[in-house]
C-alpha cells in the first residue's frame, strides 16, 4: 500500500522547502494541490514534473475515492497547499480523516507554518497558545469572537489578510484596550516585519506607513494577566510548599 504524504511547502522563501519534501514530491505518483497552477509553478521551480490533481474545500470529499485507489495500488500521493502546512487553515482535513478511516497510512512531512514561525520569533509566551485561525469577516461576529477571548490567559494567535488588518486591529483595540500585541508580516519574505505595541499604537503605525498594511499577517495578542485573586492563590501555594518543605 502507498501512503498519503502531507507536505509543507514554503510560506514565501523557497529555500524553506526541505530536501525531504522535494524528494517526496518527486517520488509521488500524484500531487494533490489546492491550486494546481500555483503549485505547478513551485514544482517547475524544483525541476519536478508530476501529475497534479486539484483538491480544494468544494471537491475534497469527492477526491477521497480516487486518491484511495492510488494508495491501494501501491502508489504514494503527496498533498500540498498554496503555502505552508496543509490542513492549517487550508484544505486536507476531510481527505486525511477519511483515508485514516479507510486504514490508509498518512505521513506528515513537516516544514513551514506561518503561526509557528510567527510565535518562534515574537517574544510572547509559547508554552500555551490558542490559535483561532481567521476571525469572522463581519464586524459584529468578529467583535463577539474577540470578546469571548478577552479572559484567556494563553497567547492568542490569528491569521489576517491585508484587506481586514485595520478593521481587526480597531476591534482588538476596543475589546482588549492596551493589551500587548505582536504583528508578524510577510514572514520569510523580503519585507518581513515584526511590529509590537497596543492595537491603537499599531493602527497609528499603519496609518503613518501604509506599506506596513500590505502583505500577509499573523496577529498575536498577549494572554490576559493573572487576576488579583489568582496571584494571591499562587503565592499562598508557594508559601504552603515552603512550609511543607521545611517540615
Ligand atoms: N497553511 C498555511 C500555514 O501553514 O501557515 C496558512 C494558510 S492560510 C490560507 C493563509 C494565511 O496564513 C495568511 O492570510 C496569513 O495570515 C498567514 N500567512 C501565510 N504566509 C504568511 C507569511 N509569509 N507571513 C505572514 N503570514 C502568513
Amino acid at each position: 500500500y502507498g501512503a498519503l504524504y502531507v507536505v509543507a511547502t514554503p510560506i514565501g522563501n523557497l529555500e524553506d522547502l526541505s530536501p525531504r519534501a522535494a524528494r517526496v514530491l518527486a517520488e509521488a505518483a500524484l500531487v494533490a494541490a489546492e491550486d494546481t497552477r500555483h503549485s505547478g509553478r513551485l514544482l517547475r521551480h524544483l525541476g519536478i514534473e508530476r501529475p497534479l490533481l486539484s483538491l480544494h474545500e468544494h471537491n475534497e470529499a469527492s477526491r477521497v475515492t480516487r486518491i484511495a485507489a492510488h494508495l491501494t495500488a501501491g502508489e504514494d500521493v503527496a498533498l500540498i497547499s498554496d503555502a505552508g502546512t496543509p490542513l492549517i487553515c487550508d484544505p486536507g482535513f476531510v481527505l486525511v480523516r477519511e483515508l485514516r478511516r479507510l486504514g490508509h497510512r498518512v505521513v506528515p512531512v513537516p516544514g513551514p507554518c506561518a503561526l509557528v514561525a510567527a510565535l518562534s520569533a515574537a517574544g510572547l509566551p509559547t508554552d500555551r497558545f490558542l490559535f483561532r485561525g481567521f476571525l469572522p469577516a463581519k464586524g459584529g461576529a468578529r467583535r463577539a469572537r474577540l470578546d469571548s477571548l478577552v479572559a484567556r490567559d494563553e497567547t492568542l494567535v490569528f491569521y489576517e489578510s491585508p484587506h481586514r488588518i485595520r478593521d481587526t486591529l480597531a476591534d482588538i483595540a476596543s475589546c482588549f484596550g492596551e493589551r500587548h500585541l505582536v504583528l508578524a508580516r510577510e514572514l520569510t519574505k523580503t519585507f518581513e516585519t515584526f511590529l509590537e505595541g497596543s492595537a491603537a499604537t499599531l493602527l497609528e503605525t499603519l496609518a503613518a506607513d501604509p506599506d506596513q498594511a500590505r502583505g500577509e499577517f499573523v496577529v498575536m495578542v498577549a494572554g490576559a494577566p493573572p487576576r488579583e485573586g489568582e496571584a494571591v492563590t499562587l503565592e499562598g501555594e508557594a508559601l504552603l510548599a515552603a512550609l511543607l518543605a521545611e517540615g
